[in-house]
């Protein structure tokens, strides 16, 4: 059987199961917890430290369960390699500034972007006097004319915008980076490898924070940063240096989580059609995001991108667009969680102006759509009924 042929539910399903072993095969990948590795000879464990043998000398650098998920992930993402560190953010703010920040390279960035990734970027801007532009990337001749104002190392984008849920054409976005010679980085994490592949179409760099669809049981923080070889040796010296290269536990339990993510993700994406549907009927709210929707800026590109998903997260604002009202929304539901996630198997309800987008000054955060009585949700697996009806009664209280 051709393994480049396989559905990415059958990828998931096996993924990590190819790890040698003594006395056959493991059907789950042996959890690793130890941090240092004997060698039976010096020479053996100069030669791997060297990088001419393959093999693990300590935690930091590299250990079986956490390659076996990035051997998994690489697949999965259709990249040469995969480095995983602790969290989303460490993943994100190793790429950035191994490609460009502290070379002294320009980057375009997309304005609504997950908010501690704009702060983190901000940030670099004061501190680091880090030339980073923030443009609507769903502009593209906005983009070409950053682009084209001064040479630009990267191009960095999300998938599904969070929480506007905005869509990237990231085969347009390649092609401009391309033609400038930039790279182009793409955050999939609301995408997941099941809806779409960045590298397929162009990305250059793809990006995900392994908390959310991928692991999926809230119980683990990752992120993951997939690209080229080279790609990989410069990832993996911030791993050994800034030491924030993801543990065996956390490895293990997020290929577990993975295995389930196509049946997860195809439900999600189910019932979140059908809740933004619903919402947008509804009396007590005014604007319904979701990529899903025909009225969505970007409906035929998602169509025709994530091939007829559209991910499990829908936004939309109440028609009393305050937050008193969207508190009251909150305090009402009794199914969901008022908590700051998405991707889990629960459903989740975020209010961005006291969360991701809380360091964002409020002036900005309107310009960009995040009025005070924006919400976002992200819809579980629970029955499609009993989410509806606990929105509907949250709702009612407004
Ligand atoms: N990228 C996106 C699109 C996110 O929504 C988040 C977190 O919400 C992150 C990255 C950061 O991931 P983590 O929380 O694992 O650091």
């Amino acid at each position: 059987m051709d393994r480049r042929e396989l559905g990415a539910g059958t990828r998931l399903v096996r993924a990590a199961r190819s790890l040698p072993s003594g006395e056959g095969q493991p059907v789950v990948p042996p959890l690793v917890q130890s941090v240092a590795f004997d060698y039976g000879s010096a020479a053996e464990q100069d030669a791997v430290f060297g990088n001419e043998r393959r093999g693990y000398v300590y935690g930091r650098y590299g250990t079986p369960t956490t390659a076996a998920l990035e051997s998994a992930l690489a697949e999965l993402d259709g990249v040469a390699a995969v480095t995983c560190f602790v969290t989303g953010m460490a993943a994100i703010s190793a790429a950035v500034d191994a490609c460009a920040i502290s070379r002294g390279g320009r980057v375009v960035a997309q304005e609504d972007s997950y908010g501690q990734t704009r702060a983190l970027f901000e940030r670099w801007t004061r501190e680091r006097s880090a030339d980073i532009v923030f443009v609507d990337t769903t502009d593209h001749r906005a983009v070409e004319a950053a682009l084209v104002a001064k040479p630009t190392a990267l191009l960095y984008a999300e998938a599904i915008a969070n929480p506007l849920l905005k869509v990237n054409d990231v085969p347009a976005l390649a092609r401009l980076a391309r033609d400038n010679g930039a790279s182009l980085a793409v955050d999939a994490t609301f995408a997941t490898p099941v809806l779409f592949r960045p590298a397929a179409l162009g990305a250059t760099m793809v990006i995900h924070s392994l908390t959310k669809y991928v692991n999926g049981h809230g119980d683990v923080m990752g992120g993951s940063v997939g690209g080229s070889e080279e790609l990989a040796r410069a990832m993996r010296d911030r791993t050994i240096l800034d030491g924030a290269y993801l543990p065996p536990h956390e490895a293990w339990l997020a290929i577990r989580g993975m295995r389930t993510l196509s049946l997860r993700i195809r439900r999600q994406c189910e019932s979140a059609l059908a809740l933004a549907r619903h919402l947008a009927k509804h009396p007590k709210v005014t604007r319904v995001r979701y990529p899903g929707l025909a009225d969505h800026p970007q409906h035929d590109l998602a169509a025709r991108q994530f091939g007829g998903l559209y991910g499990g997260v829908v936004s939309f604002a109440l028609r009393d667009d305050t937050k008193p009202a969207a508190f009251r929304f909150l305090d009402a539901l009794e199914l969901a969680a008022s908590a700051t996630t998405i991707g889990d198997l629960f459903t989740e309800v975020l209010y961005p102006p006291i969360s991701s987008h809380r360091r964002l000054p409020a002036e900005e955060r309107r310009r960009l759509g995040i009025t005070d009585g924006f919400l976002r949700i992200s819809v579980g697996i629970e029955d499609e009924a009993d989410i509806l009806a606990d929105i509907d009664r949250a709702l009612d209280r407004v």
